[in-house]
This record gives structure tokens, sequence and C-alpha cells, in this order.
């Protein structure tokens, strides 16, 4: 008996749907719920992709038929990992290329690239085109390098790759050992010039372009790697090895990435670190923000705000996002930018501060720039008399209440 049916509706098959029914309709919604055709189905995609990773599993389908999707949940290969993504599952089944291999079959080498990306392409999600280079089973002999219908087993060894030479031949006592066969160097074939295959020159494979398409999901990370299963160079009688493509993340002219954190460095004007400040920055999906700060929040020098939710999207969980978090300089104005006889002015505006009761033999003295180099007392002591001749310029800080 079905108990629940939530996963047959998402496919939209009845619970007693055979393993094509489901598979076909599988196929349908996934094509057309694809995340790069309709990016705003994100959800709906993983539900199906979800619901499919159950009822194409017989043992996973059985356990959901008698308890539901909490059956499951434990069970699921979600938390296992196995396939754990709706697209990993999208890719396993469109992929379609079996995993499984024969025991024993040797397994090629893997093939590492490396796949610069920019963050706008891990931000949006991206399709790469990648061309490699490739060997791949000759069609025309099928792998045996020779022409259909002649001799391919070496005569010597009778196809072993190992003859037995003799040391020494004592009557009644035959002393050998087992040597690599002369004949074929071990390979147990040999092909005569004129029975090879003419398409790979005997070589059983031949060298083959083939375009890559790298899926960049959203939120990946910097060396996240994408494999393609069974895609590396192909030989007779053996389990092809796998393309492993490394995405390496370019630095960004703004933003820094931390996990799913975007850090950027923001100068404002001084003004608006006391009154308020309104900042357009370009996002990486091209977005335009407007960062404001409340009135009457003061931005100090170095101090580290954060707009929640304009970081990274979350990989497998793109609606999801970080932080954006910005740290702030603040630009003050240059000396002189205000007259003189303005600045009681501005004082007044500020928080009154209480000069403490001088001693009598207080004197005055004045800043000057620091300058660390050698000539640093004499020009002290320059810009101090300039300074001194100056009388309408006494600092505020310095005057007495
Ligand atoms: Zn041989
Ligand atoms: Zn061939």
């Amino acid at each position: 008996m079905v108990r629940e049916t939530a996963y047959y509706d998402i496919l939209g098959v009845p619970p007693r749907a055979t393993n094509d029914e489901i598979k076909r309709a599988f196929r349908r919604l996934a094509l057309r719920y694809h995340p790069d055709k309709n990016p705003n189905a994100g959800e709906k995609f993983k539900q199906i992709s979800k619901a499919y990773d159950v009822l194409s599993d017989s043992t996973k389908r059985e356990l959901y038929d008698q308890g539901g999707e909490s059956a499951i949940n434990g069970e699921s290969s979600y938390q296992r990992g196995r396939c754990s993504s709706a697209m990993d599952i999208f890719n396993l089944f469109f992929g379609s290329r079996s995993r499984s291999r024969s025991r024993g079959e040797r397994k090629g080498k893997t093939v590492t690239y490396c796949l610069p990306v920019s963050l706008e392409e891990l931000y949006n999600g991206a399709t790469r085109k990648l061309s490699i280079q490739k060997n791949v089973i000759c069609l025309k002999c099928k792998g045996c390098g020779a022409r259909q219908g002649s001799e391919v087993q070496c005569r010597r060894c009778r196809g072993t790759g190992v003859e037995a030479r003799v040391l020494s031949q004592i009557p009644g006592m035959v002393h050998s050992i087992q040597t690599t066969c002369s004949e074929c160097n071990g390979q147990g074939e040999c092909i005569k010039s004129r029975d090879r295959c003419r398409h790979c020159d005997g070589r059983k494979v031949v060298r083959e372009k083939k375009i890559l398409a790298v899926h960049i999901d959203k939120g990946m990370k910097n060396r996240q790697k994408v494999i393609f299963h069974s895609e590396g160079d192909q030989a007779p009688g053996m389990q092809p090895g796998d393309i492993v493509i490394i995405l390496e993340q370019k630095e960004h002219a703004l933003f820094q990435r931390k996990d799913n954190d975007l850090l950027m460095k923001m100068e404002i004007p001084l003004a608006d670190a006391l009154c308020g400040c309104k900042q357009q920055v370009q996002m990486l999906d091209g977005r335009s923000i407007l960062v404001t700060s409340q009135p009457g929040k003061v931005i100090s020098p170095g101090e580290t705000k954060c707009i929640p939710k304009e970081g990274m999207p979350k990989y497998r969980d793109p609606f999801e996002k970080g932080d954006l978090i910005i740290q702030f300089k603040v630009k003050f104005p240059k000396p002189g930018w205000i007259p003189t006889d303005r600045l009681q002015e501005l004082q007044e505006l500020f928080p009154s501060k209480s000069m403490p009761n001088l001693p009598d033999n207080t004197e005055d003295v004045y800043l000057t720039d620091y300058d660390s180099k050698e000539n640093h007392g004499h020009q002290h002591r320059r810009e101090a008399y300039e300074e001194d001749d100056n009388d309408s310029s006494h600092p505020l800080q310095c005057q007495t209440s």
C-alpha cells in the first residue's frame, strides 16, 4: 500500500508507474526546470531531482512507499553524498555514462586542468566550453589495430606475452625462466604491417578533439573540482580515467571573497562619515546598489559594516547568500579647506569639551608635520617659525576659555 505520494505527484506519475515512466517524467521535467533555462525554478528543480533520486532507486522507493519521506530521510543520498545535489542527479541522468566497471579492469590516469574563472562567473553561474584532445578507440578496427579478419595474436607466445627461455639443459633436468616475449614485446599480439588498420595505423586509438561543457554552479568555491567521469584517454581493455577541472578564482578589482561573504573597501568623505553616506556599488550580477548609512550614525575610519545577503550565493542553495562586508576609509579634508575664521562655528557643532584649569607656567607648543628623515630637526624649526609669524591662526585647541 502506498501511503505518501508527494514524490510521485512532483514527477506527475501514478504510484504504480514503471521505472521507465518515472525516467521519462523526470527527463521531461528536468529539462523544463533546469536552472540554465529557468533560473527562478531552483526549488522546483531540487524537488524534481530529489523525487527522482528516491523513486529511481528500487530500495529507496520501497522504503518511501512504506514509510514516506521520513523513512528515507535518514537514508537519503543527499546526506550520504553519493549524488549529493540536484545537479549531480541531472548529470548522472543525462551524462548517463555508467560509472560502474567490471572488476579488475584497469582505469586510466586522471587528467587535471585548471580553469581560471571570474568572481562574476562563480556568482552568476556559467557554462564554459573547454576544448581538449584525447585518445578514443578507433571505430574502424574497434580497437584491435588490425584489418578485419587478420590474425593479431602473437604466434611466438600465443598471445600470453611471455616466453620460456631455457638456461641450461642437463639430461633429465630443464632449467628455464620466463621472459617477455621478444616478438611482441609482451603485448601478446603482432600485426603485420599490411594488416594494420589504415585509420589508426595500428595504434588502436585515434586522437580526437572533444568539447567539454564545464557547468559552473552558483557559489562554487575557489579550487573546487568539476569531475568528468571516464572522459580521459581511451585505451583497449581499460576503463578511461577521469578529467578533473579545477576552478581557479581570478582576483576581482573590487571584491575579495571570504567563504560566502564578499569584502570590499570603501572610501567616504569625512562629511559623509559624520552626516550619512550614499555610495553606489556595482554588484557581480550587474545590479547597482546604493549603500546608505542612517543619518546620525557616525562611521569611524577603519570601521566595518555589513549589508546582509549581498554576498556570494551559497553553493547548491543559491537563494541563500553571504553578506557584503564593507571596511570604511574616511577621507579627511585637506589643510585649509575651511577659512580659519569659521572654525569656531564648526567647533560649536561638536560636543563641547571642558578645558582643565591650566597652571600659570603653561606654554603653548604647536604641532607640525612629522618627518622621520634626517633634516627633520631643521624643518621643524623653520615651520614653527613660519607659524609663529601668522598671528591669526592660533589653533582652536590651544585657546583658553
Ligand atoms: Zn609474443
Ligand atoms: Zn583502427
